[in-house]
C-alpha cells in the first residue's frame, strides 16, 4: 500500500474545515466501471462537488487521500439515526473496466478472471489502508459498528440505501466478516499502538486557521515533511511536543512548519490535524462565549439541537448574531440568531463562531 496525499483542496468538505471524532471506518465501491482513482481524486476537487471521501484506492495498492482522516466527509448520506459522515472515515474503492453495469448495482461480467483479480487486489490494498487507519485510530476492527460497508451503514440506518460494497465483493466470495478479520490479522492482532495521539477531535477550542506564524502549539504525533507540500513523509513522529511555527503556508497540505522548544525533534511542516493550539494572537477563544454575547457566526451547518446529528441546513453567510443559549457539552453548543436578517437561528459548532 502506498498512501499518496492528493487532498481535495477545493471540495467543499475541506474548504469549511469540519471535523469529526473518529469512531469507525465505512468501505465503499464506486460503483462504475473505472480503475483509476486519479479520475475521482480529480472530479471531486472542485468547489461545487457534493461528494468527497477520505481515500480513493486502486488495484496496484496506491491509495490517493482526499481529505485529512479527521475531517467530515460526504460518502454516505444518512438514514433514520443520523450519518455515518459524523463519525466515519469514508473510502472508496475503484471497479474494474472489466464489468458493465446494467441497472441499479447489477452488472455484467465481461471478463471473470480480470474481475476476479482486480478486486481481489482492491481488497488487499482496503486491508491493509484500513488495519493503518485503525492503529492510527485505536479502532478495533471486530468490534460491532466500526468497520462497515455503505450498504451495513444503510441497515443501521446511518447511510443511504446503497449495495456497495457487497454488490460485487459477494461475487467473488469476500465478505465483511472476513474484511474485518483479515484487518485485524494485518494489525498483528494488536489494536493498541501509541504515538499518533489522533482519536481526539479536534475542533474544541482549536481552530488550526488561526495558528499563525511565532505561536507556540502542542504537535500531536504524526507524520512530518520536508516542505508544505510533499507528498511523502520524511518521518512519523510519535511524540508529543511544544513546538514554535516558525513558518504557515495555509495552501500547503501541510500547512504547519514547527520545531521541538522541548528536545523532542520535532522540525519540519506538519499537518493541522497534528497541531493543537496552546497559545495565539488571534482574539478568538470560543471558550469565552456567553449568553447574551454578539458574536460572528462565520458560515457552517445549523442544526435543531445542540446534539442533533444531522445539520437543519448549513449557511454559508457571515452574520451577527445574538448567542441566546449555551450547552457546553453539546457538539453544536452556541444558539444563535442573526441581528443582521441573514437568516441565522439554530444551534452551532465552535468552530462556525467568532467572538
Ligand atoms: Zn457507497
Amino acid at each position: 500500500m502506498n498512501i499518496k496525499q492528493n487532498i481535495a483542496t477545493k471540495n467543499p468538505c475541506y474548504t469549511c474545515g469540519r471535523t469529526i471524532t473518529v469512531k469507525g471506518l465505512m468501505i465503499h465501491s464506486v460503483g462504475c466501471p473505472q480503475p483509476r482513482a486519479s479520475v475521482f481524486a480529480n472530479n471531486w476537487n472542485n468547489a461545487n462537488a457534493n461528494v468527497c471521501v477520505h481515500a480513493v484506492l486502486q488495484a496496484d495498492g496506491t491509495v490517493l487521500q482526499l481529505l485529512p482522516w479527521n475531517r467530515r466527509g460526504w460518502h454516505c448520506g444518512s438514514g433514520s439515526n443520523g450519518s455515518g459522515n459524523n463519525t466515519h472515515i469514508g473510502v472508496e474503492m475503484t471497479e474494474p473496466d472489466t464489468i458493465q453495469y446494467t441497472s441499479g448495482s447489477s452488472f455484467k461480467d465481461l471478463n471473470p478472471a480480470a474481475t476476479k483479480d482486480f478486486v481481489a487486489k482492491t481488497y488487499r490494498t482496503a486491508v491493509e489502508l484500513f488495519a493503518y487507519l485503525c492503529k492510527q485510530y485505536s479502532l478495533d476492527p471486530e468490534k460491532d459498528g466500526v468497520i462497515i460497508s455503505h450498504s451495513e451503514g444503510h441497515k443501521r440506518g446511518i447511510a443511504s440505501n446503497h449495495g456497495d460494497v457487497e454488490h460485487i465483493w459477494n461475487k467473488h466470495g469476500l465478505t465483511m466478516a472476513q474484511f474485518r478479520r483479515d484487518i485485524k490479522k494485518a494489525m498483528g492482532g494488536n489494536t493498541q499502538v501509541g504515538g499518533t495521539a489522533q482519536t481526539t477531535d479536534t475542533t474544541a477550542g482549536n481552530a488550526p486557521k488561526s495558528v499563525s506564524k511565532g505561536d507556540t502549539v502542542t504537535f500531536t504525533g504524526g507524520p512530518v515533511y520536508k516542505s508544505s507540500t510533499a507528498a511523502q513523509a520524511t518521518v512519523n513522529k510519535g511524540v508529543t511536543s511544544k513546538c514554535e511555527v516558525t513558518a504557515v503556508n495555509l495552501k500547503g497540505t501541510h500547512p504547519y512548519h514547527c520545531i521541538s522548544q522541548d528536545g523532542k525533534g520535532v522540525y519540519g511542516w506538519v499537518n493541522a490535524e497534528s497541531v493543537k493550539e496552546v497559545s495565539t494572537t488571534a482574539g478568538n477563544a470560543p471558550k469565552s462565549v456567553s449568553k447574551g454575547d454578539t458574536v460572528t457566526f462565520t458560515g457552517g451547518p445549523v442544526y435543531k439541537s445542540s446534539t442533533a446529528a444531522q445539520e437543519a441546513t448549513t449557511k454559508s453567510v457571515s452574520s451577527r448574531c445574538e448567542v441566546t443559549a449555551i450547552n457546553e457539552k453539546g457538539t453544536h453548543p452556541y444558539h444563535c440568531i442573526s441581528q443582521d436578517g441573514k437568516g441565522v437561528y439554530g444551534w452551532v459548532d465552535k468552530t462556525s463562531v467568532k467572538k
